[in-house]
């Protein structure tokens, strides 16, 4: 088997359609931005011009990289604002658009944000664990921000609602680079959710 890096050919990115409270969420949106650019990875992403979801895309848009938004007809009305991405997909409903982003692309990072973003995130990761794809599933911890959430799994695998092999899906990092690197040498390990039943 090849331990070869993944090359990615398209990332997507969860983030908080706010820009948060700090300046280094933004500063951190725009770095991956460029790092993704630089990498020639492609971003889809939810396609507006909002919040650290702008300023992800924007950042790719100005390295001269290229962006895919997946949006729903409701959101356009509202916020997609000026923003010339290279392929805007326009779906029904929000279970479309998830559906779209997590086929186009080969892995996803969560930065921060807020319920949107935590259950974009899980629903890939629960795909993750059922088997469903290998995509890695990582988080950029801006600041900490995902602590409180390794916390609570942590907590869960103590409480044996989730097996550690799956917390361990996560892959976690403070540095966009360093984060992509780590991506790209993930191999999605072979655990099944449901072998052991004996707890249950
Ligand atoms: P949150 O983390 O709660 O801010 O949610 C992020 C999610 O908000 C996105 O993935 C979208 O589902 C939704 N959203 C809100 N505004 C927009 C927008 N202008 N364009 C696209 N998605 C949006």
């Amino acid at each position: 088997m090849s331990t070869a890096p993944t090359t990615f050919r398209r990332l997507c990115v969860f983030c908080g359609s706010s820009k948060g409270a700090r300046e280094s969420y933004i500063r951190a949106a725009q770095q991956l931005g460029r790092e993704l650019a630089a990498r020639q990875i492609e971003l889809v992403y939810g396609g507006g011009n909002v919040g650290l979801m702008g300023a992800v895309a924007n950042s790719v848009l100005s390295a001269g990289g290229r962006v895919t938004g997946v949006i729903t007809e409701h959101l356009t009305r509202f916020e997609i604002g000026h923003i010339e991405i290279h392929d805007l997909r326009v779906v029904k409903t929000m279970h479309e658009r998830k559906a779209a982003m997590a086929e186009l692309a080969d892995g996803f990072i969560a930065l921060p944000g807020g319920i949107g973003t935590y259950e974009e995130f899980f629903e890939v990761l629960t795909w993750a664990q059922l088997g469903i794809h290998s995509k890695p599933c990582a988080l950029l911890n801006v600041d900490g921000f995902y602590d409180p959430l390794m916390s609570l799994m942590n907590h869960a695998v103590e409480e044996s609602f989730v097996r550690a092999a799956h917390r361990d899906l996560i892959v976690t990092g403070t540095e966009p680079g360093a984060l992509l690197d780590q991506m790209a040498n993930y191999r999605a390990p072979q655990v099944h959710k449901w072998i052991d039943k004996s707890t249950v």
